[in-house]
């Protein structure tokens, strides 16, 4: 496991890990409320562990940046233990992690990213610094490389936020954050003019979670499991391995 960390690995072994690997995977996540029954840490530790198992396979061809721990999530703080960045707090990091690894001669990048929240700016930054620094950067919020699984096998009308989805993959990456026995049903606040468009296939409107959602979570978690856990990420990692291997093969600069 330690040929790939940067974290746990001594420059020497670094170095020679860059003789072969061309190409930064930077997890992203948040701390941030998941209802009673996942720990706040829930996208970090996703994006993390699905890297590591992404980078494995991946092997000898990337390395994984340290996790940013911290996303963002405005829209959380109504619940305790929530700690959010502001977008550009979240871009400068991206920008520091980016301006060091060319530094150090990588020029392909991969940011990996667990929070629906996080999105936009993580855009903003990859537009940005693969100009600034001429860098190859892609992003994905991996999750949605298993659309096929998620299509197939969630069927509740709103999900998306420790949910049977996120449920399901944390039992399968990392269950010691799951609390079983407070597992619930999101309680949606139906009156809610934010949850009337929640769905919409052309409208997107900020909203708080407090606002839709009375426990905090949105979907079914009781319909969670290791099984769908286990398809979604293999499924997700075939995807994104298979993305991996055509853009480090790729010289586009
Ligand atoms: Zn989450």
């Amino acid at each position: 496991m330690d040929k790939f960390i940067l974290a746990d690995m001594t420059w020497p072994e670094i170095q020679e890990g860059f003789k072969t690997a061309k190409m930064v995977i930077v997890p992203i996540g948040a701390q941030e409320q998941h209802g009673h029954h996942i720990a706040e840490g829930c996208d970090s530790y996703r994006a993390k562990y699905f890297c590591h198992l992404l980078a494995e396979k991946c092997y000898p061809d990337v390395m994984v940046a340290p996790t940013i721990n911290y996303g963002v999530s405005p829209h959380h703080m109504a619940f305790p233990g929530t700690i959010t960045l502001r977008p550009e707090t979240l871009q400068a990091l991206l920008e520091d992690i980016v301006a060091s690894m060319t530094k150090h001669g990588i020029k392909k990048f991969l940011f990996v990213n667990g929070h629906g929240g996080n999105t936009a700016a993580i855009a903003v930054a990859a537009e940005q610094l693969a100009r600034k620094y001429n860098a190859e950067i892609a992003h994905t919020k991996f999750i949605d490389a298993a659309k096929q699984t998620i299509q197939k096998e969630i069927d509740s009308e709103y999900f998306g936020h420790a949910c049977e989805r996120e449920i399901s993959e944390c039992l399968y990456l990392v269950p010691e954050i799951v609390r079983q026995e407070h597992i619930e049903v999101g309680k949606m606040n139906e009156e809610s003019f934010a949850l009337a468009y929640k769905n919409n296939p052309f409208v997107r409107v900020v909203y708080d979670f407090d606002e839709i959602t009375n426990n905090g979570n949105i979907g079914d978690g009781t319909k969670g499991s290791y099984e769908l856990g286990e398809k979604m990420i293999q499924e997700a990692l075939a995807n994104l391995s298979e993305f991996v291997a055509d853009f480090i093969k790729t010289n586009r600069i």
